[in-house]
């Protein structure tokens, strides 16, 4: 039986995925491949990292029926408060699992690449708790956009290293990361920060991340009697929030799955990261998926007013998704986020993520029915945005 949730042996889901890598870090993705799920899935592992998700993150996080929310739209909408999590998103799920996956392999140094500096962050986090050296690699124009992370990075005692060249942004970090993990083969693990990455990464990640879904299902029975909702609902950068939330549901035929791209400015303004509506089956940073890309395969640099999903890409278990229908996608753009970052806010009482607001969007372009059960993945909490919030107020005097 073919599954939405699990990539074949060689890593594919569909037609998308696999290990595309140069010769010389075979070997390293092989040693993972190979290792992955017996050490993930061995019962000292599991023991391991649960313990530590439960008393060190915060897991598990609420199920919070919005109730002034779904009146506002007429149905039952349920936020899943990845935001509650120690570091404030739901990247340590993954930084967590890895470090100690790193451990069991005996590597003694992690490096990791970052854009907004938020898995820099997560990353950071679990190798102070877990005494490895860290290295950060991270574009210099980020460095100087992203001052409070790169200081939490250093407070922690990590080391972040400029990448200086093309663009200076997200993609030449992970350029320079990769270049690190060929010289350092033995010595060294690289996390990867989303769904994305040669085979194991993409798998691997999901299954960190689908705790996020397991503890729906409970926390749903708990509430209303049932494990399915009727609609699951997360943004997609690179899609590790999003696989996260989908994972026990994709091959559950009755329960809806949406995925919200950022659009920017729009999706023909040429300033966009709506990777399904703009993007070609391709390679991108060692697996094959859809690509934001010329005619002769340049990547295009993305746009998105959050730095979290300002990626040309998505992870090859959204392209599968995507190209089966299992999925509907919708494309929010920058203003839209913003709209409903402040509404959830003055609603509510909860300052969400950029990149979650792009989630939240959703209810205002879809219409639900008064019984729908409907869960949002509200990724992260909103303070790495006040700068950009604070405009807003202040030119809009909200
Ligand atoms: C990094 C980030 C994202 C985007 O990454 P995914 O891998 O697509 O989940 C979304 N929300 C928040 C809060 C983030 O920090």
């Amino acid at each position: 039986m073919t599954t939405y949730r699990n990539p074949d042996e060689n890593g594919y889901y569909g037609e998308f995925g696999g290990a595309f890598v140069p010769e010389m870090l075979y070997p390293n993705v092989e040693e993972l491949q190979q290792n992955y799920i017996k050490i993930i899935e061995s019962e000292e592992f599991k023991k391991e990292l649960n313990d530590l998700l439960k008393d060190y993150v915060g897991r598990a996080t609420p199920l919070y029926l919005a109730k002034n929310l779904s009146e506002k739209y007429g149905t039952n909408v349920y936020l899943k408060r990845e935001d509650l999590n120690h570091t404030g998103a739901h990247k340590i799920n993954n930084a967590l699992g890895q470090v100690l996956l790193a451990k069991k392999l005996g590597k003694k140094r992690i490096i990791a690449e970052t854009g907004a500096g938020q898995h820099g962050v997560a990353t950071a986090t679990a190798c102070a708790l877990m005494n490895l050296e860290c290295i950060v690699y991270m574009g210099e124009v980020d460095i100087a956009r992203q001052a409070p992370n790169v200081a939490r990075m250093k407070m922690l005692g990590a080391k972040v290293v400029p990448a200086t060249s093309g663009s200076k942004t997200l993609k030449d970090a992970v350029n320079e990361a990769l270049r690190d993990w060929i010289n350092n083969a033995t010595t060294t693990h690289y996390i990867i920060g989303s769904v994305v990455g040669p085979h194991p990464f993409p798998d691997l990640v999901a299954r960190f991340q689908s705790v996020i879904s397991e503890e729906i299902k409970w926390q749903l029975k708990e509430k209303i009697g049932r494990e399915n909702p009727d609609y699951v609902i997360a943004c997609v950068g690179g899609g590790s929030n999003a696989a996260g939330t989908f994972y026990h549901f994709v091959d559950e035929p009755s329960v809806k799955i949406i995925a919200a791209e950022a659009g920017g400015f729009g999706v023909s303004s040429g300033k966009s990261a709506a990777t399904t509506f703009l993007g070609t089956t391709g390679v991108l940073h060692g697996s094959k998926s859809i690509v934001m890309q010329t005619n002769d395969g340049q990547v295009i640099e993305p746009h998105s007013i959050s730095a979290g999903l300002d990626y040309p890409g998505i992870g090859p278990f959204h392209a599968n998704l995507f190209k089966n229908n299992r999925a509907e996608f919708f494309s929010i753009n920058d203003d839209e986020a913003l709209e409903s970052a402040f509404e959830l806010t003055r609603l509510e009482g909860i300052i969400p993520a950029l990149e979650s607001s792009h989630a939240l969007h959703v209810l205002k372009k879809k219409n639900f029915q008064k019984d729908d059960v409907v869960v949002i993945c509200l990724s992260g909490r909103g303070d790495k945005d006040m700068e950009t919030y604070l405009k807003k107020l202040e030119t809009e005097n909200l």
